[in-house]
């Protein structure tokens, strides 16, 4: 796996994307989605610059964290039960997959004892797939609204992951949602919420998710090659 090539390739591929769409390169910002990878493929992406790293288990992240250079920024990419939120609320730069105000709370909790606040995405279910974690279209923006009241909660955001397609112009609509209901959010002007970044796009599709306004984008296996998951 030569890392340095893959990312080499990514950030041609969001250069290029950028320029097809008019915006600056450096809107978009790349997690490096190390999940399931060992620290020798992740020091790699770190000695190639990459500093934001996306992990979806709260222990692999921890352990992680602990092994690696501390200027690295988290992110918490997947869907995090609610007893684990004090392993990770001082070590994450961005939690993306809050989809309930009980997940909020215990955040607001454990932020609150640790005297630090705690950025989070509302993840939304925008393409509505049963399998799928995320809060849906139709209660996104009260959901923001309630998180809003958590004094060491600060919203930055949404994200979402779209459905697993052959052809990712497919997902161009489900973008295109998300894209709508950040800019409605941004329009009501809520009180400590801060609407700056859209998450949204991985390996398949984030050059159509940049064209639709991503501002971080998550790739795992366009950087570290496929997954190898247990068998359980
Ligand atoms: C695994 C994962 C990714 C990266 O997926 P790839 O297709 O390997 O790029 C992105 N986002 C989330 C939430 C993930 O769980």
């Amino acid at each position: 796996m030569d890392i340095k090539k893959n990312l080499d390739l990514v950030g041609k591929n969001i250069e290029a994307a950028c320029a097809a769409c008019g915006r600056e390169t450096g809107e978009v910002k790349l997690i490096a989605v190390s999940k399931t990878k060992p620290l020798p493929m992740l020091e790699e992406a770190y000695a190639c610059g990459c500093r934001d790293f996306g992990e979806n288990k709260v222990q692999e992240l921890v352990d992680k964290y602990e092994a690696m250079p501390k200027d690295i920024r988290w992110h918490m990419i997947g869907h995090l039960q609610r007893n684990k939120v004090k392993y990770i609320v001082d070590k994450v730069f961005l939690i993306h997959s809050v989809d309930s105000l009980r997940l909020a709370q215990e955040i607001e909790k454990e932020a609150a004892k640790k005297n630090v606040c705690v950025n989070i995405l509302v993840e939304v279910n925008v393409a509505e797939e049963e399998s799928k974690f995320g809060t849906t279209v139709q209660e996104s923006v009260s959901l923001v609204e309630q998180i809003a009241q958590l004094p060491h909660v600060r919203v930055r955001g949404l994200m979402t992951i779209a459905p697993y397609v052959e052809d990712a112009e497919e997902n161009r609509r489900y973008f295109a949602k998300m894209k709508q209901i950040y800019v409605d959010i941004i329009h009501k002007n809520i009180d400590n919420v801060s609407m700056e970044e859209l998450s949204m796009g991985m390996t398949g599709d984030y050059e159509v998710a940049i064209t639709e306004g991503a501002t971080y984008i998550r790739v795992g296996t366009g950087i570290f090659g496929e997954r190898e998951y247990a068998a359980i």
